[in-house]
């Protein structure tokens, strides 16, 4: 377990496993996972789970090695997989910012951008989520074990907000719900408590972000709050960063992730 520039949540939904974990002794070696103990960073393991974005060279240098030593990567949540809330840096000058809040910049040394795993090095399998479901991860132990290539489908909230029952807060109260183009995995867990998904678990797969800002809009949001709502977990994944720069921020929509 590897950690890069990130909150240690998706570490924690690992953690939060308890009694299914501790099942774990005996089937896995648990070679490396400083936030519980086991620490060899530079252990040859069979799969690495990678918690967290790049965003310095150290990192760089480090996720590839990380890469070489593991037969299979997963990366796991927000930050892992579109470079997370810290990629909120890559629509400004990344460098203006710590001049301005460092007493010495030049002891700082980031990248200009908070950037996915798989922007540096190929990565087996993405698990959704900020964080991601404790259920996820020992899905994918699990069918690593099994010698079965996890499930990486990526449908829509909306399906997993349906089957679940859910009133749709989108059509009954103009809520302004991102259920339609964010991923399912979460059990539709803010609509089931009457709120609005904010998308934590990133792009679902055929989204269609620009219908969504049209509608909410309709909702009477103005552009600078849809974009808000597109950009505040997952900057960097390319579906949300594109559709928020139809709406005139200026961002490039990078390339990244
Ligand atoms: S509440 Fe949100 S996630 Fe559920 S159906 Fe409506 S738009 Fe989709
Ligand atoms: S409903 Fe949306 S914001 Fe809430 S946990 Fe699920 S994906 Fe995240």
């Amino acid at each position: 377990m590897h950690k890069f520039g990130s909150c240690d949540g998706c570490q924690l939904a690992f953690l939060n496993a308890g009694e299914a974990l501790l099942a774990l002794a005996g089937r896995v070696d648990i070679v490396h996972f400083a936030e519980a103990g086991p620490y060899a960073p530079e252990a040859r393991v069979d799969v690495a789970f990678v918690e967290g974005s790049i965003g310095t060279p150290e990192e760089v240098e480090r996720i590839r090695q990380v890469r070489e030593h593991a037969r299979v990567l997963v990366a796991m949540g927000a930050c892992a997989t579109s470079g997370g809330v810290q990629a909120l840096r890559n629509l400004a000058q990344a460098s203006d910012w710590v001049a301005r809040t460092y007493p010495d910049p030049g002891a700082v040394h980031v990248l200009a951008e908070s950037r996915p795993v798989s922007a540096y090095v190929a990565v087996d399998l993405e698990l959704a989520g900020c964080p991601v479901t404790t259920r996820a991860v020992m899905e994918a132990v699990a069918s690593f074990l099994r010698g079965a290539p996890p499930a990486a489908a990526r449908e829509k909230l909306c399906l997993e907000c349906k089957r679940a029952g859910h009133p749709c807060v989108l059509v009954t109260r103009g809520a302004p719900c991102m259920g339609p183009v964010t991923a399912a995995g979460c059990g539709a867990l803010c609509p089931g408590l009457g709120r609005a998904c904010y998308g934590c678990f990133g792009p679902a797969e055929l989204s269609e972000p620009d219908a969504l800002a049209a509608r909410l809009a309709a909702l009477g949001l103005d552009p600078a709050a849809v974009r808000r709502r597109l950009l505040s977990i997952h900057a960097g994944a390319p579906a949300f960063a594109r559709a928020a720069a139809r709406l005139g921020n200026g961002h490039r929509g990078g390339d990244n992730g």
